[in-house]
Protein backbone atom coordinates (compact mmCIF):
# COMPACT_ATOMS: atom_id res chain seq x y z
CA UNK A 1 0.00 0.00 0.00
CA UNK A 2 1.44 3.59 -0.79
CA UNK A 3 0.03 6.79 0.44
CA UNK A 4 -0.30 10.49 0.06
CA UNK A 5 -0.84 13.00 2.97
CA UNK A 6 -2.67 16.05 1.71
CA UNK A 7 -2.81 18.67 4.20
CA UNK A 8 -5.46 21.22 3.43
CA UNK A 9 -5.04 25.01 4.49
CA UNK A 10 -4.33 28.59 3.16
CA UNK A 11 -1.58 29.10 6.39
CA UNK A 12 0.60 26.75 5.18
CA UNK A 13 0.96 27.65 2.00
CA UNK A 14 1.80 31.20 3.56
CA UNK A 15 4.51 30.36 5.28
CA UNK A 16 2.12 31.13 8.39
CA UNK A 17 2.29 27.28 9.76
CA UNK A 18 4.57 24.59 9.55
CA UNK A 19 3.28 21.12 8.12
CA UNK A 20 4.08 18.97 11.75
CA UNK A 21 0.95 16.80 10.31
CA UNK A 22 2.66 15.37 7.30
CA UNK A 23 5.70 14.80 9.45
CA UNK A 24 3.95 13.01 12.22
CA UNK A 25 1.46 10.63 9.71
CA UNK A 26 5.04 9.83 7.72
CA UNK A 27 6.33 8.51 10.74
CA UNK A 28 3.60 6.62 11.98
CA UNK A 29 2.37 4.93 8.52
CA UNK A 30 6.25 4.04 8.15
CA UNK A 31 5.72 1.93 11.85
CA UNK A 32 2.66 0.34 9.44
CA UNK A 33 4.88 -0.31 6.47
CA UNK A 34 3.00 1.73 4.51
CA UNK A 35 5.21 4.00 1.80
CA UNK A 36 4.50 7.62 1.56
CA UNK A 37 5.69 8.70 -1.56
CA UNK A 38 3.91 11.91 -1.93
CA UNK A 39 2.77 15.04 0.67
CA UNK A 40 1.08 17.77 -1.11
CA UNK A 41 -0.22 21.32 0.50
CA UNK A 42 -3.20 22.88 -0.85
CA UNK A 43 -5.05 25.92 0.08
CA UNK A 44 -8.12 26.37 1.29
CA UNK A 45 -9.72 26.28 -2.42
CA UNK A 46 -12.26 23.96 -3.81
CA UNK A 47 -11.04 23.48 -7.30
CA UNK A 48 -7.38 23.39 -6.05
CA UNK A 49 -8.30 20.65 -3.64
CA UNK A 50 -10.30 18.90 -6.24
CA UNK A 51 -7.44 18.72 -8.54
CA UNK A 52 -4.77 17.44 -5.72
CA UNK A 53 -7.39 14.54 -4.98
CA UNK A 54 -7.18 13.79 -8.48
CA UNK A 55 -3.67 13.22 -8.87
CA UNK A 56 -3.10 11.37 -5.48
CA UNK A 57 -6.40 8.74 -6.77
CA UNK A 58 -3.44 8.51 -9.66
CA UNK A 59 -0.26 7.70 -7.65
CA UNK A 60 -1.76 6.29 -4.24
CA UNK A 61 -4.18 4.01 -2.95
CA UNK A 62 -4.58 5.56 0.95
CA UNK A 63 -4.93 9.46 1.13
CA UNK A 64 -4.63 10.90 4.09
CA UNK A 65 -6.34 14.49 4.48
CA UNK A 66 -6.09 16.43 7.42
CA UNK A 67 -7.35 20.08 8.07
CA UNK A 68 -10.44 21.85 7.30
CA UNK A 69 -12.97 19.48 9.24
CA UNK A 70 -13.91 22.46 11.07
CA UNK A 71 -16.91 24.70 11.14
CA UNK A 72 -15.72 28.39 9.20
CA UNK A 73 -16.86 28.63 6.02
CA UNK A 74 -12.73 28.38 4.66
CA UNK A 75 -13.15 24.35 6.03
CA UNK A 76 -14.12 22.87 3.31
CA UNK A 77 -12.36 19.42 2.75
CA UNK A 78 -15.51 16.89 3.23
CA UNK A 79 -17.74 19.22 1.06
CA UNK A 80 -14.89 18.84 -1.75
CA UNK A 81 -14.28 15.15 -1.03
CA UNK A 82 -18.44 14.16 -1.02
CA UNK A 83 -18.68 16.23 -4.10
CA UNK A 84 -15.90 14.93 -5.82
CA UNK A 85 -16.94 11.22 -5.16
CA UNK A 86 -20.26 11.97 -6.04
CA UNK A 87 -21.63 11.38 -2.16
CA UNK A 88 -23.56 12.87 0.68
CA UNK A 89 -23.32 14.09 3.70
CA UNK A 90 -24.86 13.24 6.37
CA UNK A 91 -25.54 14.38 9.95
CA UNK A 92 -24.13 12.31 12.60
CA UNK A 93 -26.01 11.86 15.77
CA UNK A 94 -23.44 11.18 18.21
CA UNK A 95 -20.95 13.49 16.95
CA UNK A 96 -23.60 15.99 17.10
CA UNK A 97 -24.75 14.79 20.84
CA UNK A 98 -20.97 14.99 21.38
CA UNK A 99 -20.89 19.13 20.13
CA UNK A 100 -24.00 19.62 22.15
CA UNK A 101 -22.45 18.80 25.36
CA UNK A 102 -19.17 20.24 24.32
CA UNK A 103 -20.65 23.51 24.44
CA UNK A 104 -22.89 23.08 27.63
CA UNK A 105 -19.60 22.04 29.59
CA UNK A 106 -18.12 25.34 28.19
CA UNK A 107 -21.03 27.11 29.45
CA UNK A 108 -21.07 28.64 25.49
CA UNK A 109 -23.98 29.13 23.33
CA UNK A 110 -23.78 27.21 20.26
CA UNK A 111 -23.86 28.59 16.79
CA UNK A 112 -25.81 27.24 13.88
CA UNK A 113 -22.47 26.68 11.81
CA UNK A 114 -20.84 24.53 15.05
CA UNK A 115 -23.69 21.54 13.75
CA UNK A 116 -21.70 21.66 9.95
CA UNK A 117 -18.80 19.87 12.10
CA UNK A 118 -21.23 16.31 12.63
CA UNK A 119 -21.79 16.24 9.14
CA UNK A 120 -19.94 12.97 7.86
CA UNK A 121 -19.43 11.44 4.42
CA UNK A 122 -22.26 8.57 3.87
CA UNK A 123 -21.25 5.47 4.52
CA UNK A 124 -17.72 6.30 6.40
CA UNK A 125 -16.08 4.88 9.11
CA UNK A 126 -16.22 7.39 12.11
CA UNK A 127 -12.63 8.61 13.48
CA UNK A 128 -13.96 9.56 17.01
CA UNK A 129 -12.22 13.15 18.51
CA UNK A 130 -11.47 13.04 21.85
CA UNK A 131 -9.80 16.52 22.17
CA UNK A 132 -11.47 18.50 19.62
CA UNK A 133 -15.73 18.83 18.28
CA UNK A 134 -15.13 17.45 14.27
CA UNK A 135 -14.92 13.79 14.00
CA UNK A 136 -12.73 12.34 11.55
CA UNK A 137 -13.72 9.54 8.86
CA UNK A 138 -12.10 6.64 6.78
CA UNK A 139 -13.73 5.93 3.52
CA UNK A 140 -13.40 3.29 0.81
CA UNK A 141 -14.09 3.62 -2.31
CA UNK A 142 -12.84 1.09 -5.22
CA UNK A 143 -9.46 0.81 -5.19
CA UNK A 144 -8.90 4.20 -2.89
CA UNK A 145 -8.82 4.34 1.15
CA UNK A 146 -9.67 8.22 1.98
CA UNK A 147 -9.11 8.96 5.58
CA UNK A 148 -10.15 13.00 6.79
CA UNK A 149 -8.24 14.42 10.14
CA UNK A 150 -8.84 17.66 11.55
CA UNK A 151 -6.29 19.93 11.28
CA UNK A 152 -4.74 21.22 14.81
CA UNK A 153 -2.17 18.43 15.94
CA UNK A 154 -3.65 17.78 19.22
CA UNK A 155 -6.91 16.48 17.31
CA UNK A 156 -5.53 14.66 14.78
CA UNK A 157 -2.35 13.01 16.57
CA UNK A 158 -4.47 11.14 18.78
CA UNK A 159 -7.35 10.57 16.26
CA UNK A 160 -4.50 9.18 13.86
CA UNK A 161 -3.08 6.94 16.78
CA UNK A 162 -5.82 5.71 18.25
CA UNK A 163 -9.12 5.49 15.75
CA UNK A 164 -7.52 5.56 12.72
CA UNK A 165 -4.15 3.44 12.88
CA UNK A 166 -5.81 -0.18 14.01
CA UNK A 167 -8.37 0.46 11.36
CA UNK A 168 -5.62 0.43 8.67
CA UNK A 169 -3.66 -2.06 10.10
CA UNK A 170 -6.34 -4.34 10.16
CA UNK A 171 -7.35 -3.19 6.45
CA UNK A 172 -3.87 -4.41 5.85
CA UNK A 173 -3.18 -7.74 7.24
CA UNK A 174 -4.27 -8.48 10.86
CA UNK A 175 -1.55 -11.47 10.53
CA UNK A 176 1.45 -8.49 10.44
CA UNK A 177 3.04 -7.86 13.43
CA UNK A 178 4.85 -4.33 12.75
CA UNK A 179 7.44 -3.35 15.45
CA UNK A 180 10.00 -0.55 15.95
CA UNK A 181 12.68 -0.19 17.87
CA UNK A 182 14.88 3.35 17.97
CA UNK A 183 18.64 3.53 19.12
CA UNK A 184 19.85 7.09 20.37
CA UNK A 185 23.70 7.81 19.61
CA UNK A 186 25.30 10.95 20.65
CA UNK A 187 29.12 12.34 19.56
CA UNK A 188 28.91 10.74 16.66
CA UNK A 189 27.79 11.86 13.23
CA UNK A 190 25.12 11.01 10.81
CA UNK A 191 27.97 10.10 7.89
CA UNK A 192 30.53 8.47 10.23
CA UNK A 193 27.78 5.89 11.18
CA UNK A 194 26.52 5.13 7.95
CA UNK A 195 29.93 4.69 6.72
CA UNK A 196 30.96 2.05 9.75
CA UNK A 197 27.37 0.14 9.01
CA UNK A 198 27.39 0.61 5.12
CA UNK A 199 27.45 -2.77 4.86
CA UNK A 200 24.57 -3.78 7.37
CA UNK A 201 23.02 -0.99 6.07
CA UNK A 202 23.12 -2.00 2.46
CA UNK A 203 21.59 -5.68 2.97
CA UNK A 204 18.98 -4.52 5.01
CA UNK A 205 15.39 -5.79 4.04
CA UNK A 206 13.40 -7.00 7.19
CA UNK A 207 13.80 -5.54 9.38
CA UNK A 208 14.71 -1.94 8.21
CA UNK A 209 16.78 0.33 9.51
CA UNK A 210 16.64 4.09 9.21
CA UNK A 211 18.47 6.79 10.18
CA UNK A 212 17.93 10.44 11.08
CA UNK A 213 19.97 13.14 12.15
CA UNK A 214 18.85 16.18 14.34
CA UNK A 215 20.76 18.51 17.04
CA UNK A 216 23.36 16.72 16.96
CA UNK A 217 21.98 13.41 17.12
CA UNK A 218 21.48 10.74 15.56
CA UNK A 219 18.47 8.09 15.51
CA UNK A 220 18.39 4.71 13.60
CA UNK A 221 15.08 3.16 13.58
CA UNK A 222 14.82 -0.53 13.33
CA UNK A 223 11.40 -2.23 11.94
CA UNK A 224 10.61 -5.52 12.07
CA UNK A 225 7.85 -7.24 10.16
CA UNK A 226 6.40 -10.82 10.83
CA UNK A 227 3.78 -13.19 11.96
CA UNK A 228 4.44 -12.82 16.13
CA UNK A 229 5.79 -10.43 18.43
CA UNK A 230 8.53 -13.02 19.21
CA UNK A 231 9.96 -12.86 15.42
CA UNK A 232 9.95 -9.57 15.52
CA UNK A 233 11.75 -9.15 18.58
CA UNK A 234 14.34 -11.72 16.73
CA UNK A 235 14.93 -9.53 13.99
CA UNK A 236 15.10 -6.50 15.71
CA UNK A 237 17.73 -7.79 18.29
CA UNK A 238 19.37 -9.48 16.11
CA UNK A 239 20.07 -6.47 13.89
CA UNK A 240 20.79 -4.36 17.15
CA UNK A 241 23.45 -6.90 18.25
CA UNK A 242 25.24 -6.47 15.02
CA UNK A 243 24.95 -2.61 15.07
CA UNK A 244 26.10 -1.98 18.62
CA UNK A 245 29.29 -4.31 17.80
CA UNK A 246 30.22 -1.70 15.39
CA UNK A 247 29.20 1.50 17.29
CA UNK A 248 27.63 0.62 20.97
CA UNK A 249 30.33 3.11 22.13
CA UNK A 250 28.32 6.19 20.95
CA UNK A 251 24.51 4.94 22.37
CA UNK A 252 23.53 6.52 24.83
CA UNK A 253 19.35 5.52 24.78
CA UNK A 254 16.32 3.89 23.31
CA UNK A 255 13.10 4.95 22.22
CA UNK A 256 11.48 7.75 23.98
CA UNK A 257 14.73 8.61 25.87
CA UNK A 258 16.52 11.56 25.78
CA UNK A 259 19.79 13.41 26.84
CA UNK A 260 18.15 14.72 29.58
CA UNK A 261 15.87 11.63 30.96
CA UNK A 262 19.13 10.00 30.53
CA UNK A 263 20.76 12.91 32.76
CA UNK A 264 18.01 12.59 35.63
CA UNK A 265 17.57 9.06 35.15
CA UNK A 266 21.40 8.47 36.08
CA UNK A 267 21.60 11.03 38.76
CA UNK A 268 18.90 9.53 40.35
CA UNK A 269 20.44 6.21 40.87
CA UNK A 270 23.60 7.94 42.19
CA UNK A 271 21.45 9.93 44.83
CA UNK A 272 23.61 13.50 42.99
CA UNK A 273 22.07 16.77 42.42
CA UNK A 274 22.95 19.05 40.12
CA UNK A 275 22.92 22.60 39.79
CA UNK A 276 23.93 25.01 36.73
CA UNK A 277 25.57 28.65 36.11
CA UNK A 278 24.26 29.60 32.22
CA UNK A 279 25.42 32.62 30.69
CA UNK A 280 24.98 31.45 26.86
CA UNK A 281 21.82 28.94 27.67
CA UNK A 282 20.26 31.63 29.72
CA UNK A 283 18.17 28.43 31.78
CA UNK A 284 17.91 26.42 28.21
CA UNK A 285 20.00 23.40 30.31
CA UNK A 286 17.49 23.64 33.56
CA UNK A 287 15.23 24.06 31.09
CA UNK A 288 15.80 20.30 29.33
CA UNK A 289 16.07 18.74 32.70
CA UNK A 290 13.22 20.22 33.66
CA UNK A 291 11.03 18.92 30.48
CA UNK A 292 11.57 15.22 32.21
CA UNK A 293 9.33 14.61 35.16
CA UNK A 294 10.73 13.71 38.28
CA UNK A 295 13.58 16.11 37.67
CA UNK A 296 13.29 17.87 41.24
CA UNK A 297 14.52 14.67 42.58
CA UNK A 298 17.95 15.81 41.01
CA UNK A 299 18.15 19.80 39.81
CA UNK A 300 18.72 22.02 42.79
CA UNK A 301 18.39 25.04 40.41
CA UNK A 302 21.15 27.33 38.73
CA UNK A 303 21.48 31.52 37.70
CA UNK A 304 21.29 32.96 34.57
CA UNK A 305 24.78 35.26 34.67
CA UNK A 306 24.09 36.65 31.48
CA UNK A 307 26.33 40.01 31.79
CA UNK A 308 29.84 40.27 32.89
CA UNK A 309 28.29 42.85 36.08
CA UNK A 310 26.14 39.62 37.16
CA UNK A 311 28.94 36.83 37.18
CA UNK A 312 30.63 39.14 39.65
CA UNK A 313 27.31 39.97 41.84
CA UNK A 314 25.71 36.54 41.89
CA UNK A 315 28.52 34.09 41.10
CA UNK A 316 31.07 36.24 43.20
CA UNK A 317 33.29 35.69 40.21
CA UNK A 318 36.35 38.13 40.34
CA UNK A 319 36.15 41.24 38.03
CA UNK A 320 40.08 40.81 37.36
CA UNK A 321 39.57 37.59 36.40
CA UNK A 322 36.95 38.37 33.75
CA UNK A 323 39.12 41.39 32.68
CA UNK A 324 42.24 39.23 32.22
CA UNK A 325 40.46 36.15 30.45
CA UNK A 326 37.36 37.62 28.98
CA UNK A 327 33.80 35.94 28.99
CA UNK A 328 34.22 33.57 26.94
CA UNK A 329 36.99 31.49 28.11
CA UNK A 330 38.04 28.41 30.26
CA UNK A 331 38.63 30.34 33.34
CA UNK A 332 35.61 31.70 33.50
CA UNK A 333 33.90 28.50 32.55
CA UNK A 334 36.08 26.88 35.61
CA UNK A 335 35.07 29.66 38.24
CA UNK A 336 31.15 29.78 36.83
CA UNK A 337 31.03 25.98 37.60
CA UNK A 338 33.09 25.73 40.78
CA UNK A 339 30.57 28.72 41.93
CA UNK A 340 27.42 27.60 41.39
CA UNK A 341 28.40 24.31 42.89
CA UNK A 342 29.21 26.18 46.00
CA UNK A 343 26.29 28.25 46.07
CA UNK A 344 23.50 25.27 45.44
CA UNK A 345 25.78 23.04 47.44
CA UNK A 346 25.19 20.27 44.63
CA UNK A 347 27.13 17.30 43.89
CA UNK A 348 27.54 18.16 40.19
CA UNK A 349 27.23 21.99 38.40
CA UNK A 350 27.22 22.92 34.67
CA UNK A 351 28.53 26.21 33.28
CA UNK A 352 28.01 27.56 30.02
CA UNK A 353 29.76 30.15 28.53
CA UNK A 354 30.04 31.36 24.85
CA UNK A 355 29.36 33.68 21.68
CA UNK A 356 26.25 32.08 20.37
CA UNK A 357 26.87 33.98 16.96
CA UNK A 358 26.45 35.82 13.98
CA UNK A 359 28.83 38.14 16.24
CA UNK A 360 31.87 36.74 18.01
CA UNK A 361 32.75 37.72 21.56
CA UNK A 362 36.03 40.35 22.37
CA UNK A 363 38.63 38.08 20.06
CA UNK A 364 36.21 34.78 20.36
CA UNK A 365 34.71 33.76 17.09
CA UNK A 366 30.98 33.08 16.80
CA UNK A 367 30.55 29.53 18.14
CA UNK A 368 33.22 29.40 20.67
CA UNK A 369 31.62 27.61 23.46
CA UNK A 370 32.92 26.51 26.77
CA UNK A 371 31.40 24.15 29.31
CA UNK A 372 32.47 23.65 32.89
CA UNK A 373 31.53 20.20 34.90
CA UNK A 374 32.35 20.90 38.52
CA UNK A 375 32.47 17.30 40.45
CA UNK A 376 33.86 16.59 43.78
CA UNK A 377 36.86 15.14 42.23
CA UNK A 378 37.47 18.46 40.69
CA UNK A 379 36.54 20.80 37.76
CA UNK A 380 36.53 19.65 33.99
CA UNK A 381 36.57 22.03 30.85
CA UNK A 382 35.23 21.36 27.43
CA UNK A 383 35.52 23.54 23.96
CA UNK A 384 33.33 23.72 21.43
CA UNK A 385 33.44 25.35 17.66
CA UNK A 386 30.53 25.34 16.50
CA UNK A 387 29.18 27.12 13.49
CA UNK A 388 25.04 26.64 13.15
CA UNK A 389 23.11 29.42 13.56
CA UNK A 390 22.78 31.36 16.97
CA UNK A 391 20.07 29.00 18.43
CA UNK A 392 21.30 26.10 16.93
CA UNK A 393 24.73 26.68 18.91
CA UNK A 394 22.79 27.30 22.06
CA UNK A 395 20.53 24.30 21.67
CA UNK A 396 23.75 22.06 20.91
CA UNK A 397 25.91 23.52 24.16
CA UNK A 398 23.32 22.43 25.96
CA UNK A 399 22.68 18.64 24.76
CA UNK A 400 26.71 18.56 24.62
CA UNK A 401 26.47 19.85 28.28
CA UNK A 402 23.78 16.67 28.69
CA UNK A 403 25.99 14.75 27.54
CA UNK A 404 29.18 15.20 29.00
CA UNK A 405 26.90 14.51 32.23
CA UNK A 406 25.80 11.18 31.75
CA UNK A 407 29.91 10.08 30.19
P1 LIG B 1 -10.69 23.77 13.38
O1 LIG B 1 -11.90 23.08 13.87
O2 LIG B 1 -9.74 24.18 14.48
O3 LIG B 1 -10.98 24.87 12.38
P2 LIG B 1 -9.84 22.23 11.08
O4 LIG B 1 -9.90 20.74 10.98
O5 LIG B 1 -10.82 23.00 10.29
O6 LIG B 1 -9.87 22.61 12.61
P3 LIG B 1 -7.88 23.95 10.01
O7 LIG B 1 -8.88 25.04 10.17
O8 LIG B 1 -7.43 23.63 8.61
O9 LIG B 1 -8.39 22.62 10.67
O10 LIG B 1 -6.60 24.23 10.89
C1 LIG B 1 -6.76 24.60 12.24
C2 LIG B 1 -5.40 24.78 12.87
O11 LIG B 1 -4.73 23.53 12.95
C3 LIG B 1 -4.43 25.66 12.09
O12 LIG B 1 -4.61 27.02 12.36
C4 LIG B 1 -3.10 25.16 12.57
O13 LIG B 1 -2.75 25.72 13.80
C5 LIG B 1 -3.34 23.67 12.75
N1 LIG B 1 -2.95 22.93 11.53
C6 LIG B 1 -3.70 22.75 10.42
N2 LIG B 1 -3.06 22.02 9.51
C7 LIG B 1 -1.84 21.72 10.02
C8 LIG B 1 -0.70 20.98 9.56
N3 LIG B 1 -0.69 20.40 8.36
N4 LIG B 1 0.36 20.88 10.38
C9 LIG B 1 0.35 21.47 11.60
N5 LIG B 1 -0.69 22.18 12.10
C10 LIG B 1 -1.77 22.31 11.33
MG1 LIG C 1 -10.78 25.28 10.48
Amino acid sequence: MNAEVIAVGSELLLGQITNTNARFLSNHLAELGINVYYHTVVGDNPDRLEDAIKIAENRADLILFTGGLGPTKDDLTKESIAGHLNTTLEMNEEALDSIVAYFERAGRPMTENNKKQALVLKDSDILVNYNGMAPGMMYKKAECVYILLPGPPKEMEPMFQFEAKPKLAHLLNKEDVILSHVLRFYGIGEAELEDRLHHILDKQSNPTIAPLAADGEVTLRITAKTNTTEEAWQLINGAKDEILDLVGQYLYGYDNDSLASKSIELLKKQDKTISAAESLTAGLFQSELASVSGASAVLAGGVITYNEEMKVHQLGLSAELLAEYGVVSEQTALAMAEAVRDKFKTDISVSLTGAAGPDGHGDQPAGTIWIGIATERGTQSYRLQLSGMRNTNRLRAVKLALHYVIR
